[in-house]
């Protein structure tokens, strides 16, 4: 039986890497950080990880780790509701709603897994899930999961938003979704707008932090904290995966009914195991700096804003944004990954994205800032990004 199969697998993958999108993978032997080792032996500075604070490889959040080893052991065997709950998970849930303005939070495994038990157990088919076009994947499966009726507009069109809002207008209850931050593009979410028309037809609203908190707002709370509306949306989603110390675990925080609800009955919750003592601590000690100091944030913003002038003095096409996502723009998918092959060679390690991740002829590379990076980084990775641009006519000599 396999014979046939085993050929059907090889015609896929060779398919895969005839169109160019076969996914390999670099293979990092040093800690997560502004400069890192790969397995050739080769040095090189990282802009495509997610680790905007610079927390992944945090003194203070590994000595949290390490002692939560010591006095609640390694892992929970568990469930939350059987015997997978500790008081570190409890007092990681109540750090997190302080955090974000809200009055519960719930843990899972991953924000994968938030997203994909948010839906099915609060709506049904009488009502409606409105939805942004470019919305992570997480959130499209766990909206396939759920009875409720779909309508999807345009990324962050408000015209396109009203005229779903109008044609879902008979459902019972209503919840439009959105991404905080678009990780293609970069650009933040326009929640003022959404919440706004949420208000006038009587819709509820939740919002994907995973890219944004930690990131986009003063003191890094996210979108809701942009656009002064702490406390306003009713869900929030987000990931422990990506500021917020980069390990794994994600979360919903929100109105504490809707976090009880999905504690009786959101599947990803209750049939899959709690995460690790250890990760709950070292999230407890991730939100008591960022409440204690605004450092990191700080120190992200200011690299942010200092990485884009610079790039855009040079005469690259660059998107501007709130967010840490730094998109340069090259248009044809060719040069894209000529162009990172390049940065490669000069050891900045960034990555190009072409059709079908974005739109054909929206060919880009995209660097993602942390509060890690040093000034000698970010003139380092512009230095070669002028070199190299002038070497492929980008930019002009
Ligand atoms: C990364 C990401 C997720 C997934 O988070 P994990 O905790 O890694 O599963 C979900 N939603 C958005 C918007 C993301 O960017």
């Amino acid at each position: 039986m396999y014979t046939d199969f085993k050929e059907f697998l090889e015609k896929e993958i060779s398919d895969i890497k005839n169109a160019g999108t076969y996914k390999d993978e670099r293979i990092i032997v040093s800690p997560q950080g502004a400069e890192i080792k790969v397995s050739t032996g080769k040095k090189v500075l990282n802009f495509c990880a997610n680790n905007y604070l610079g927390l992944s490889n945090n003194a203070e959040l590994i000595e949290a780790a390490k002692k939560a080893l010591d006095s609640h052991g390694y892992g929970m065997s568990s469930v939350r509701f059987i015997c997978g709950t500790t008081d570190l998970h409890k007092e990681l849930e109540k750090k997190i709603a302080e955090f974000f303005g809200t009055e519960d939070t719930i843990l899972y495994a991953a924000c994968f897994d938030a997203n994909g038990g948010v839906f099915e157990p609060l709506l049904s088919e009488k009502d409606a899930i409105i939805s942004d076009s470019l919305n992570h994947a997480s959130i499209i499966d766990g909206v396939r999961l759920c009875k409720a009726q779909r309508f999807r507009y345009e990324n962050a069109n408000m015209e396109d938003l009203e005229k779903q809002l109008q044609a879902a207008k008979d459902c019972r209850f209503k919840l439009i979704v959105t991404d905080g931050v678009f990780s293609m593009d970069g650009n933040v979410a326009p929640l003022d707008k959404i919440v706004a028309l949420a208000n006038k037809y009587n819709t509820m609203v939740m919002v994907d932090e995973s890219h944004s908190a930690g990131v986009v707002g003063k003191t890094g709370r996210g979108v809701t904290e942009h656009y002064n509306l702490k406390g306003q949306v009713e869900i929030i989603t987000g990931t422990l995966g990506k500021a917020f110390g980069g390990a794994i675990g994600g979360f919903t925080t929100g109105k504490k009914e809707v976090i009880e609800i999905l504690r009786q009955r959101s599947r990803p919750y209750l049939f899959s195991n709690s995460i690790p003592p250890l990760v709950a601590a070292a999230g407890i000690k991730m939100v008591d700096m960022m409440s204690s100091t605004n450092v990191l944030q700080d120190k992200l913003h200011s690299n942010t804003e200092y990485f884009m002038e610079k790039m855009g003095k040079i005469g690259f096409d660059i998107k501007p944004t709130a967010s840490a996502i730094c998109a340069v723009m090259l248009y044809d998918a060719k040069l894209a990954q000529d162009f990172a092959a390049r940065l490669l060679e000069e050891g900045i390690y960034v990555i190009g994205f072409s059709y079908p991740v974005v739109p054909k002829d929206l060919a880009r590379i995209r660097v993602q800032l942390s509060a890690a990076h040093e000034k000698e980084h970010l003139d380092k990775a512009v230095a070669a990004f002028e070199k190299i641009g002038k070497e492929l006519g980008v930019i002009k000599k």
